[in-house]
């Protein structure tokens, strides 16, 4: 297998030619990938001019550089990135930090008010200062005034307020908030697939139109992708969702459905850790867990098998998930 490297952007891609075009010549192909990511919302408010995102390295770079001649920071945007960035400036000694949050709580919607009311009492413990139900309205000489009318100071502005998929100019290619792909990870154009942040798929069990943006799923479309483009089938399923990672300085895993209005709830928390089980039907939804993970991965094979417990054992550190999967997984990942 040979693989040529071509550094360049593409402007637009050609599917009648099968011609990728770069800035200055044509690249044919006989099966094209299109994986080119997003890129975050910058948003436009009055007097606001010099502000930074937070996507790739080159921005975490950019960040850190000011942060060090940087006493105030404000963040625009309390989701899961917002997040991470303030909990990366308070371990790098930050002590005036501000997140401006349009919801009442943080970090929707991989939390539910309940999870986020455990993090916003640590964050605040750290001195953060969290604005919520709130946006920016304008900037005035370095100083945010709030929709509230309430003001911060700052000297570095970070803009945290989602993503939006990106990929070239594709006449007749089928997208609403990504690049529609079906079960083989292919467009709705000839020899076109596209896999990642850019795409968005549909879930039959849920009946709409998802975009997930997480690298799992990603490198589950890519690898769909790959297998249809070399003539092999491999269907892009929809196994229980699971990511986890950081939420501010907390790890965290989110398994299946755990925030869905029906069912019942089950929630065991400490000062260090926060974990909710939901069962439905007798069965197992979905977990959210914080600062502890134990049994993830047991919990993650056990969805939607029968639980016979209903009470708060389930949510807590020491519930057997892996006698009823019948394998021990938990060696795997923690
Ligand atoms: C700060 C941060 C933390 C994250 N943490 C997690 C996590 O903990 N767990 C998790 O699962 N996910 C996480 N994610 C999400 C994860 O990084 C993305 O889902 C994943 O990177 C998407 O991969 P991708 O290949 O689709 O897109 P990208 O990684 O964005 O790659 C797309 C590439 O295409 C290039 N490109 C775009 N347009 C063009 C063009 N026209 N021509 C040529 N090249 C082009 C871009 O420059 C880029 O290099 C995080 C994301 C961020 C920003």
């Amino acid at each position: 297998m040979k693989f040529d490297c071509i550094h360049g952007y593409v402007k637009r891609i050609d599917p009648e030619s099968k011609q990728v075009w770069l800035e200055d010549r044509p690249v044919s192909y006989d099966k094209l990938l299109i994986a080119s990511g997003a890129t975050p919302n910058e948003l436009a408010f009055p007097g606001l001019t010099d502000f930074l995102v937070f996507r790739d390295f080159m921005d975490a770079a950019k960040i850190k550089e000011q942060v060090s001649s940087s006493k105030r920071v404000l963040i625009l945007g309390g989701g899961i990135l917002g997040l991470e960035l303030a909990g990366a400036l308070n371990k790098l000694g930050i002590e005036n930090i501000a997140i401006v949050q349009l919801t009442n709580f943080v970090g929707g919607p991989l939390l539910d008010q309940k999870a986020a009311e455990w993090l916003q009492e640590k964050i605040r413990g750290d001195g953060i200062t969290l604005f919520l139900s709130d946006s920016l309205d304008h900037v005035e000489d370095h100083t945010a005034i709030l929709k509230s009318g309430l003001t911060w100071k700052f000297e570095l502005f970070v803009q945290s307020t989602g993503i939006r998929p990106q990929f070239p100019e594709i006449p007749g290619l089928k997208s609403g908030r990504g690049i529609q792909i079906g079960d083989q990870s292919q467009t709705n154009l000839p020899d076109i697939f596209a896999a990642g942040d850019c795409t968005e798929f549909y879930n039959p069990k849920l009946d709409r139109w998802m975009t997930t943006r997480i690298w799992l799923d990603g490198a589950r479309q890519g690898r769909a992708a790959a297998n249809a483009m070399a003539g092999n089938y491999l269907e892009l399923n929809h196994p229980p969702f699971f990511n986890a990672s950081f939420i501010y300085k907390e790890r965290y895993a989110y398994i299946g459905e755990p925030h869905e209005a029906d069912g019942e709830n089950y929630v065991w928390k400490t000062k260090s850790a926060y974990r909710k089980i939901r069962v439905l039907d007798g069965k197992l939804a979905g977990a959210l867990l914080i600062g502890n993970r134990h049994g993830m991965m047991a919990i993650y094979h056990a969805i939607g098998k029968t639980v016979q417990e209903k009470d708060l054992a389930l949510a807590s550190p020491d519930y057997k998930w892996n006698e009823l999967t019948g394998a021990d997984w938990d060696y795997l990942f923690y």
